[in-house]
């Protein structure tokens, strides 16, 4: 019987087997969070696999991330015992498509080796076509074109079939023509973007029916997960490999959630869901409805909060997972960010502890899933202050990011004078017309009088070695320090960093940049400010970061993960921390400006990836106030914490930080009573709490004089711009 019986169909529900077992014919499965759909496919890998219906060379597997792929390969090797040799074909879209490219770039004119852009390199080229074209390029910014580009690329338009209003958008209707000619640039550099990885092989294949078919007769089972998330393009290309000529057969097998789907603002299409059926007749549609993951009150909360979305598929979900110390999903409420920080470090200290239930738990269970990046800075901090382990899952820990790093360089060289490194970083940021030559100058200068670069910059605007432009230029840079240098002992110093970035035009750079991330950079700017009113000093914040940056970030370590709800897709956690629970932030002030249903219905699909991330405990945190330009504002409780179920959901009495586990650190108590759950948020229970503020809250910051620790630059990992990876 072990052959029809083997192991690994054994822990699986009749519905999940079917899923595995279907082998051939296309298959769509349809189904909750946790229900098991990413198990379904690895078990169905090692299930082909086993029986011997293909070789790992013969099947096509698509992750939507490079690191899902790496465990996915994990796992099917242990599921059929055995180190799986190879899976060549298992990864991202991008990386799959890389690697069709590279085998057969000449059939879209381009060389193996062909070189892939990133988003700096897409936007120099564009900004020198657009100057070459005679554009005011201030007016019709390149990224911004650049992300229009982007745009079609996901819709799969070529410069022909871009719609004629979206044509005649961009610099009075030269955006075909623009786009065009970036194409054409790019097939003579021997290059190609992100999107040309999925848009190369479309056209390859249509272009080349018997190569085509070559990978038709290749590829004997295609599989892809996070099958929501799908962009037009992908859809295409996923379509051209999947769909057949009469007698090959179409074994292709897509698992995803509707309810999960968070990429809309990058173009993915949820409809890919329904069109999936029309495309593939046949094909079979398995639901499943039993959720392993996560105890009945966490499903409870998720399910009732995606309730309120309207443009749902709908579906039924369960789980038996009910004992009976589960415990609800907390709400907890906390005067600002900081205290939010300081009571979600509590909480895991307290987990750690074994407070409470008597066990003792693993940071490596625990995740705090943030909506912005910025709001990451907090607790970073107040982890370091904890000695608490760690670690910023898909992107830069907050001071690594770029716009930090160059602040901090601003500021570093403000203080210490003789930091070359903080000096080449930002001399010639924002672009101040300093090019390499004059750099170079002044580093010869330097190194031949043994000074600091700042001062080697003194000397020589006093003589004529530099050009009369790059000599004004680096005048008003040394003016600048020197007045800050001075302002440094009299003014305070979150002024004098605010003063800093204006005067220097930093802030500037990105309010004029048109790229996507520029909003987010700006706001992990003000976060930095505020993040300097914990200290003294601008020195002794300084320090403070420099301690931050040595904290241990090792693959091996027990720590506490933190990320965005975006990078969590398909993860789970023991206990998930969300906190930012506000409106403007959760749901994104972006999506409220859109107005509109389909802004906000994603955000709320959001929380809903967010909250069932959690196998058996869910903390959810709003804050009534966050410093805004400066000034306190009062803050409101998101709307989905309105929309959660009382019966699966309580508040934290303040006074009792965590159910029951003891007394919380506080101070004393900011509310007179538990409030009940529905009307809590906006009842004066917790306005009372703001004039309650106490600066207790700051005291433990301290000094951390006798660390004088300096580090020499920040690390070598600015944020990627985008990776090939989904994230
Ligand atoms: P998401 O929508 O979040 O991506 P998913 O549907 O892909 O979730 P999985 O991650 O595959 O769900 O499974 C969720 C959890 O349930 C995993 O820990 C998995 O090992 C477990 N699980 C799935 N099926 C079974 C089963 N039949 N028996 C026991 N555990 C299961
Ligand atoms: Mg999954």
């Amino acid at each position: 019987d072990q052959a029809r019986n083997p192991d690994y169909l054994a822990g699986l529900n009749p519905e999940q087997r079917e899923a595995v077992e279907t082998t051939d014919g296309p298959v769509l499965v349809l189904a909750g969070a946790g229900t098991g759909k990413t198990r379904v496919l690895t078990t169905r890998i090692a299930h082909i696999l086993a029986t011997g219906r293909a070789f790992p060379s013969q099947i096509l597997a698509v992750t939507f991330t490079n690191k899902a792929a790496r465990e996915m390969k994990e796992r099917i090797g242990l599921l059929v015992g055995g180190a799986v040799e190879g899976m060549p074909w298992l990864g991202t879209f991008h990386s799959i498509g890389v690697k069709l490219l590279r085998r057969h770039a000449e059939l879209v004119g381009l060389n193996s080796d062909f070189t892939i852009l990133d988003t700096d390199d897409v936007v120099r080229l564009i900004k020198q076509l657009i100057q070459a074209e005679g554009i005011d390029d201030k007016r019709w910014p390149a990224k911004q074109f650049a992300a229009t580009i982007d745009g079609w690329k996901n819709k799969a338009l070529d410069p022909s079939q871009i719609p004629e209003g979206d044509a005649r958008a961009f610099a009075n209707g030269k955006g075909r023509e623009l786009y065009a000619a970036y194409q054409n640039r790019l097939k003579s550099l021997n290059a190609c973007d992100f999107g040309d990885l999925l848009l190369h092989p479309i056209r390859m294949f249509r272009m080349n029916p018997d190569v085509l078919k070559d990978y038709h007769q290749k590829f004997r089972y295609i599989l892809v997960d996070e099958y929501q998330d799908t962009n037009t393009a992908q859809y295409m290309w996923l379509r051209l490999l999947a769909q057949r000529p009469q007698g090959i057969p179409q074994n292709v097998c897509c698992v995803g959630d509707d309810d999960q789907s968070i990429y809309g603002w990058r173009g993915a299409e949820v409809d890919n869901i329904l069109r999936f059926e029309k495309d593939f007749p046949g094909a079979k549609v398995i639901k499943l409805e039993r959720n392993y993951r996560s105890t009945e009150h966490i499903l409870g909360a998720a399910g009732h909060l995606i309730a309120h979305n309207e443009g749902r598929l709908g579906k039924t979900l369960f789980t038996d997972r009910r004992e009976p110390d589960d415990e609800k999903v907390v709400v907890h409420a906390a005067w600002d960010s900081e205290e939010e920080a300081r009571a979600v470090g509590e909480v895991i200290e307290q987990l750690q502890r074994g407070d409470g239930d008597g066990k003792k738990h693993n940071l490596n269970d625990m995740a705090i899933l943030v909506r912005a990046s910025f709001q990451m800075r907090e607790f970073e901090d107040r982890f370091v202050t904890l000695g608490l382990n760690y670690r910023v899952v898909g992107g830069p820990r907050f001071y690594e990011r770029l716009e930090i790093r160059d602040a901090m360089a601003y500021f570093r060289l403000v203080c210490q004078p003789a930091d070359d490194l903080a000096f080449e970083r930002i001399v010639n940021t924002p672009k101040r017309g300093l090019g390499d030559t004059t750099i170079r100058t002044l580093h010869d200068y330097a190194r031949a009088r043994d000074i600091p670069m700042l001062t080697a910059a003194g000397n020589l605007i006093e003589t004529d070695e530099l050009k009369p432009k790059a000599r004004k230029a680096l005048f008003d840079v040394i003016q600048m320090f020197r007045r800050w240098q001075e302002l440094l002992e009299t003014t305070p110093h979150t002024e004098l960093a605010e003063q800093i970035l204006e005067e220097s035009g930093y802030t500037d750079m990105w309010k004029n940049d048109k790229s996507a991330e520029a909003p987010g950079r700006l706001e992990n700017l003000k976060e930095l400010i505020r993040s300097m009113e914990a200290f003294e000093s601008m020195r002794g914040f300084l320090e403070h970061v420099s301690l931050v940056m040595d904290a241990e970030q090792n693959e091996d370590m027990d720590a506490v993960s933190i990320m965005t709800l975006h990078s969590a897709k398909g993860l789970e956690f023991d206990t998930v921390f969300l906190p930012g629970w506000e409106e403007g932030l959760f749901p994104h002030q972006r999506a409220l400006d859109e107005g509109g249903r389909s802004g906000l219905e994603e955000e709320r699909r959001l929380a809903y990836v967010g909250i069932t991330r959690a196998k058996r405990r869910c903390h959810i945190w709003f804050v009534s106030n966050r410093r805004i330009h400066g000034l306190w504002q009062s803050t409101m409780p998101s709307r989905f914490l309105d929309e959660l179920p009382v019966t699966h959901v309580e508040v934290a009495q303040t006074e009792q930080s965590y159910g029951g586990y003891g007394r919380g650190g506080y101070g004393q108590s900011r509310f007179d009573k538990a409030e009940p759950f529905q009307n809590s948020y906006s009842t004066p229970g917790w306005k009372r709490a703001q004039q309650n503020k106490t600066d207790a809250t700051r005291d433990n910051w301290g000094s951390r004089s006798g660390h004088a620790v300096e580090r020499i630059g920040y690390g070598e990992s600015g944020p990627r711009a985008r990776t090939i990876d989904g994230e």
